[in-house]
């Protein structure tokens, strides 16, 4: 529903060259997590199938929160902001290297997959989903 509607957004906002949009992440009560078996499992898997050994595992972080959001804030012109948000099953950090997961989503391997092919990848510009890599190892249209 929220991306429908950053679609709507989008596409109303006139002229679209002049619009301009932030993008910012947030996440509420974060605990730290010790990683298990399954992630350490999808860690390997990962770097196989991306033919790229990652950062070492046992240095990466690990939490969980009650909620991981995008916020979108777009400023279109003449008029005022708008804002939205999106869910996100979870969210990979670059600096200081971390991976924060929403708490039903810590052991989806799904999920637990995607932000885990962006450490391995370690890309970080945001199109990271574009990436060859990522579309041959599956993961490229899971959770952002
Ligand atoms: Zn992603």
């Amino acid at each position: 529903m929220t991306r429908i509607l950053a679609l709507l957004l989008l596409a109303f906002a006139a002229p679209v060259s002049a619009q301009t949009a932030d993008t910012t992440f947030m996440w509420w009560n974060p605990q730290q997590r010790t990683p298990n078996t399954m992630h350490s499992l999808i860690y390997e898997m990962t770097q196989r199938c991306m033919g790229i050994e990652g950062e070492p595992f046992g240095e990466l972080r690990w939490y969980s929160a009650d909620f991981v959001l995008r916020i979108i804030v777009v400023h279109p012109p003449e008029r005022a902001d708008s804002i939205v948000t999106e869910r996100l099953g979870g969210l990979w950090i670059r600096e200081p290297r971390m991976v924060v997961f929403d708490e039903e989503r810590f052991n989806s391997p799904e999920v637990v997959a995607h932000e885990l092919g962006h450490d391995v990848l370690r890309n970080g510009t945001g199109h990271d989903h574009d990436n060859p890599v990522f579309q041959r190892c599956q993961i490229g249209a899971l959770a952002p």
